[in-house]
């Protein structure tokens, strides 16, 4: 007979401290997001740049629009090489107390053309955070370069232009964000077209639940795919209105990194609906912060949060960290090391005891 196991989380809360442990990956977060406050506020002291209130309430947002102004700040605010450098290094190792062992890191190019800090400047800053803290902390890291749908075609073109002209072995593909009510994906398909010819993996904000199915349609999912080339997406709640590109997008495979932490609170349980919706509907997924530092979360509270809101428990985690290392653009052989380590690590840590859990598939 067996025994009743001591302390079994097989269905219900996981401590966080295990959900800490639990090796992750990060495919959605923007650098610009992971600021720290303290960070900010010294950055945009040093260029003369006014806080709109004080540092320890400065990610404290009245609206969607006031968090718009402050995410404008730290473009502003990050201006040298070392500046850049800085916020890397800190993404990183913040991402790694939370347990997270790689990220891919969005950057947009065009948020620091109006202070005129060259793309070089900006690559050559966050490659060196990057590999300082991956040295330091064991966290690898790639970067996606990514437009920004409400700012003008042509800076868009320019970004592209030096994306493909200046290649960085870090800077892996190209993604796009921004309201999608301020044009189709079409719009930007010439752009995906040379990404796409010179060797780069493509991403793309879509079907993001903060704006409406109008602004955001379910239709953008297949567009992204076909006219964009994408091989994952960023989001996708908005599909769940459309049965046959949700049975499309399973079909093909297609992994959605959600976010499990929306700037609009009033839209937090929402956001956790159509995750757990996505899942039960079969669509493959990654968890992910978006906007870390300034949505007051990282990878372990993300985990968490979506456990606890869609009734999930380890099991559920244990898929979100294969899939993050599933969904990467790491080269195969990186995969395939970075897979068997975490397999290995999880095994350890549903064996531990006072965890009995089911086996995880
Ligand atoms: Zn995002």
């Amino acid at each position: 007979m067996h025994e009743p196991p001591a302390n079994s989380f097989a269905s219900g809360v996981v401590p966080a401290q295990l959900l800490k442990q639990l090796p992750k990956v990060d495919l959605h977060l923007h650098i610009a997001g992971t600021l720290r406050p303290a960070t900010l506020a010294e950055l945009a002291r040093r260029h003369g740049l006014p806080l709109p209130r004080p540092v320890d309430r400065l990610y404290a947002y009245r609206d969607f629009y006031d968090f718009i102004d402050v995410l404008r700040l730290s473009a502003r605010a990050v201006r040298t090489a070392a500046d850049f450098e800085r916020m890397a290094y800190e993404a990183i190792e913040d991402a790694a107390a939370a347990g997270t062992r790689h990220v891919e890191m969005s950057f947009n190019p065009q948020y620091y053309m109006p202070t005129q800090v060259p793309y070089r400047v900006q690559i050559d800053g966050l490659a060196a955070g990057v590999q300082a803290a991956r040295s330091d902390f064991g966290c690898s890291a790639l970067l996606i370069a990514s437009l920004d749908r409400g700012l003008p075609m042509d800076s868009a073109e320019h970004a592209m232009a030096d994306i493909i002209s200046q290649p960085h072995d870090l800077v892996v593909g190209i993604g796009v964000d921004g309201p999608e009510r301020e044009g189709p994906p079409a719009k930007l398909a010439p752009l995906f077209e040379r990404a796409g010819r010179a060797g780069l993996r493509r991403t793309a904000h879509v079907c993001e639940d903060n704006q409406t199915p109008q602004e955001a349609p379910p239709s953008n999912v297949r567009d992204c795919l076909l006219m964009l080339g994408c091989d994952r997406l960023d989001h996708g709640y908005n599909l769940l209105a459309d049965d046959d590109g949700v049975h499309r997008a399973r079909d093909g495979g297609v992994y959605f990194c959600v976010c499990g932490i929306t700037s609009v609170k009033r839209n937090q349980t929402r956001r956790l609906q159509g995750i757990r919706a996505m899942r039960e509907a079969g669509l493959r997924l990654t968890l992910n912060t978006d906007d870390p530092a300034m949505f007051h979360t990282d990878q372990t509270h993300t985990l968490g949060t979506v456990l606890e809101g869609c009734g999930w428990s380890w099991k559920e985690a244990c898929e979100f960290s294969l899939a993050g290392v599933d969904a990467s653009w790491l080269d195969a052989d990186a995969k395939r090391a970075l897979r068997q380590r975490f397999e290995h690590e999880i095994a350890a840590l549903t064996d531990a005891p006072g965890t009995s859990t089911p086996a995880i598939q």
